[in-house]
């Protein structure tokens, strides 16, 4: 939260100074700074000032004083009669003197603010990913009797209910490359049995569930970012 609140007021104190340069370039080329300073105040500063510098500040005309001829201020002579121009850089130099200053806090302001802001966004998405359920890429078959996925990314809980009648053995295997789950099962309420895939990466066990015969076992899984695939099954 500080980090977002430094990357805040860094991003505001970036567009203060921006404007700031924006304003008195402005005011030196003949452009109306009030616009322009407003615009980077009060919309994307960053968007208004590169819309500033590449193209609005180029554009500065000055007229011949042989023929009133006008054109821009980059061309040494007249492109109508040849007149040597008068381009006096005298104010714009003393102006750019102190102005890049403010350019250069105001860019220092922005990459810091935009250097701070990524490691915050970063640090909320990471921190998130840890808890949203998600299961990325991943193969899934669930009814019934049977549970079979296989996962690139699997994150959060799951859970099935394996009906138990003929059917009395579940067969649970599981091979995890990366990560970790964690299974549990339920009757009712009443925890049954609990194994991970920290003991046993790669595993395979059957399970005799003819005690519970005519209930409902909940087999319960918790993921944390696993890759691998799982298999339950009765038989
Ligand atoms: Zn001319």
């Amino acid at each position: 939260m500080i980090k977002f609140l430094i990357s805040a007021i860094l991003i505001l104190l970036s567009k203060i100074f921006m404007a700031l340069w924006v304003y008195k370039d402005a005011k030196s080329r003949g452009i109306d700074p009030v616009i322009w300073t407003l615009l980077i105040l009060f919309f994307s500063g960053s968007l208004i000032f590169l819309l500033y510098t590449l193209i609005i500040r180029k554009e500065r005309n000055i007229i011949c004083e042989n023929c009133n001829f006008i054109q821009s201020d980059n061309l040494i002579y007249c492109g109508r009669c040849g007149n040597k121009m008068k381009i006096d850089r005298h104010d714009e130099l003393d102006n750019n003197q102190g102005n890049k200053t403010f350019l250069a806090i105001g860019i220092i302001l922005l990459i810091s603010s935009i250097a701070i802001g990524s490691v915050f966004i970063y640090e909320t998405i990471s921190k998130d990913i840890d808890n949203i359920p998600i299961s990325l890429m991943s193969v899934r078959t669930k009814y019934n009797d049977k549970w079979k996925e296989s996962f690139r990314y699997k994150n959060g809980e799951n859970t099935h209910k394996f009906k138990i009648k003929d059917k009395t053995i579940l067969n649970c295997s599981w091979n995890i490359e990366s990560g970790s789950i964690e299974v549990k099962l339920y009757d009712g309420d009443k925890q049954i049995r609990e194994f991970n895939s920290n003991d046993n990466p790669d595993y395979n066990e059957l399970i005799d569930l003819s005690d519970y015969k005519g209930s409902k076992i909940t087999l319960k899984l918790k993921a944390k970012k696993a890759l691998g695939k799982i298999h339950f099954f009765l038989e």
